[in-house]
């Protein structure tokens, strides 16, 4: 939030060169790559000047707890592939959502979630949250508009949704829940964490807020848990000032501050920043934010080669007598297919899921003998891996309440990486011929 020297930059350059240039700029002098600020504190000269830092009077960092240059400058990279005005970043993408909910939302507030968020989105809201006094109306992301406004209550304050589900890979139609929301006068909030801003940008759509999983896409190597929040500065706060009045009226814990009124359309961010990071503290470390950085740096490479990758090895599948089933938005055919050429007409992401005749059994003998691709509790990475839900993260349900949970039993999430496709189809192709 305080790299002065971002403005020159913001917005001028097509989204690969955002990539590799945007957040980091240094001086004269000063280090080319972006350095790793491993430090929980910051040197002032006098009290006074640390003091008005404590006030939100002047800009500058004072603890990591709340703001790191190298953190900073990382979400202000993130924030420009998204094109929105203020992000940060959080320690994973279980914080980020739960950051960007709990900004807006307090005990006896109500949020619209969508039904095929991923499982521990839908299980924070459902259960944590829920603790915490915060309701949320589950809501079929395919429903009809009449369908939807039922779901809205007076307390409403947000609705939650994924632009690709994670793994159901259900496309978000971004214009039908941003009309809607719009009109409840409550902000639309996706997780773009599956499509990246690579295929798609929701606030081109009427998305108020966008989170992610860095985890994911993003990182892209598999090595560090994360989260950003991007505000898109569209949603008229003020203009709904008794629902929102945490950001339109004074904030005793910081001397009386209204964040609509003195920081405009970086509010709710600077809110989350200060208020939420300070009393919660997910803060990324700079570390992972660094090696973020360099996974953003190669995002719009790999994911178009995640999205070939996944299209070849899809359309594979299909043609194979062995298998029952194959769900991906690009493929033709796909329920999703129409609404992914309107909002990500480039690719969607490099996940795919299918099963096999024969069911639960052979899907997990089929998945014992591959080779290559690795059985782990993860997706989108540049190495292929595979999970059976039923088996995994839903081992816990039998095969009725797996297809209530909208998990078929021989579901396989394939997620698809950027080795020769050729190489992947081969090891399907061997594992195969086993069962
Ligand atoms: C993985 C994931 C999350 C949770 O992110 P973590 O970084 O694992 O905390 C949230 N949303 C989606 C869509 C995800 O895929």
């Amino acid at each position: 939030m305080n790299n002065e020297n971002t403005n020159q930059y913001s917005n001028q350059y097509s989204i690969e060169t955002k990539c590799i240039q945007s957040g980091w700029h240094p001086k004269n002098g000063e280090p080319r790559v972006l350095p790793i600020y491993q430090s929980t504190t910051y040197k002032y000269e006098t009290s006074d000047e640390m003091g008005k830092l404590f006030d939100l009077e002047a800009e500058g960092y004072f603890y990591t707890r709340l703001q790191n240059p190298t953190n900073d400058m990382v979400a202000e990279k993130i924030c420009e592939l998204e094109g929105g005005v203020a992000a940060m970043l959080t320690s994973s993408g279980q914080a980020a959502n739960y950051y960007a909910v709990f900004n807006i939302c307090e005990a006896g507030d109500h949020v619209v979630l969508s039904s095929t968020v991923y499982g521990g989105t839908f299980n924070l809201l459902t259960v944590t949250m829920k603790k915490m006094g915060i309701e949320c109306t589950i809501v079929d992301p395919d429903a009809d508009e009449e369908t939807l406004n039922k779901a809205f209550q007076e307390n409403t304050k947000c609705v939650l949704a994924e632009s690709i589900a994670n793994p159901a890979l259900v496309v978000l139609d971004f214009e039908k829940f941003a009309k809607i929301a719009h009109a409840h006068g409550v902000p639309l909030i996706v997780d773009n964490t599956f499509a990246t801003p690579i295929n798609c940008r929701p606030f081109e759509y009427g998305v108020d807020i966008v989170t992610h999983s860095t985890t994911k896409y993003m990182d892209g190597h598999a090595m560090c848990v994360g989260g950003a929040i991007v505000d898109s500065g569209n949603f008229d706060w003020a203009k709904y000032g008794d629902k929102f009045h945490g950001l339109t009226t004074p904030d005793e814990s910081y001397h009386g501050v209204t964040y609509t009124e003195k920081f405009g359309k970086k509010a709710y961010i600077t809110k989350a920043t200060v208020q939420l990071m300070r009393d919660l503290g997910s803060i990324q470390s700079p570390m992972n934010a660094f090696l973020l950085n360099i996974g953003l740096e190669t995002l719009h490479l790999r994911v178009p080669r995640h999205c070939e990758n996944a299209l070849k090895v899809a359309s594979w599948l299909e043609q194979n007598d062995k298998v029952a089933w194959v769900n991906y938005p690009g493929l033709k055919g796909n329920k999703y297919y129409e609404l992914a050429q309107k909002y990500m007409p480039n690719g969607t992401c490099g996940v795919i899921s299918f099963g096999l005749k024969g069911g639960r059994d052979v899907s997990v003998a089929f998945m014992d003998h591959l080779k290559l691709v690795a059985i782990v509790t993860h997706v989108a990475d540049a190495r292929t891996c595979v999970l059976h839900p039923a088996s995994h993260t839903h081992r816990q349900m039998n095969d009725e309440q797996l297809i209530e949970a909208g998990v078929q039993p021989d579901l396989i999430r394939f997620s698809v990486g950027i080795e020769n496709a050729d190489d992947i189809i081969a090891d399907i192709e061997q594992a195969l011929a086993h069962i």
